[in-house]
């Protein structure tokens, strides 16, 4: 699905409907190159999932929990320069969890993802204007089939 945002709040919107659609385990990778909005779609997903702390971004620190409807598990790999390190840190306890886990430039531990996950991109078309992005969401695996009405 393709999805066009003209601000950054209707990039927070389309993550929160996606927040309210999630369940525990699911897992949201997100693309895109920094300044994209990754940041601002999982502070939309946190909407979704009644989480009340702002979201900051854990670059420095990989991963950020939070506490709302469910848990949210939100990790900024783009420091990371070994897919082992994350491995390291206990990523698959995180994944496989009662948890949702959003991960942040997860091209670049693609061999870590599960199979089935949400897939997101999000694109900058210069020629459109500053606040335009494209936004991919593909969802892998039928563990998503419940996810119907984003639209
Ligand atoms: P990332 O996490 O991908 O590096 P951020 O979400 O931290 O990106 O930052 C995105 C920046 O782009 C913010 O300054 C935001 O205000 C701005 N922006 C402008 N238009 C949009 C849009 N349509 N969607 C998301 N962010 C936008
Ligand atoms: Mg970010």
């Amino acid at each position: 699905m393709e999805f066009i945002t003209n601000n950054a709040d209707s990039t927070m919107k389309l993550g929160r409907k996606l927040g309210h659609f999630l369940k525990s385990g699911d897992i949201v990778c997100i693309t895109g190159d920094l300044g994209a909005g990754k940041t601002h779609f999982t502070k939309g997903v946190a909407e979704g999932l009644d989480i009340k702390d702002p979201i900051t971004s854990p670059t420095f620190t990989i991963v950020n929990e939070y506490e709302g409807r469910l848990k949210l598990n939100h990790f900024d790999v783009y420091r990371v320069s070994d897919p082992d390190e994350i491995e390291a840190i206990g990523f698959d306890e995180y994944i496989f969890s009662d948890a949702v886990t959003i991960i942040e430039w997860a091209n670049f531990i693609e061999e870590l993802i599960p199979k089935e996950h949400i897939w997101i991109n999000i694109k900058r078309s210069p020629e459109f204007g500053n606040d335009y992005r494209k936004i991919f969401i593909e969802y892998y695996g039928d563990r998503y089939n419940y996810i119907k009405e984003l639209k």
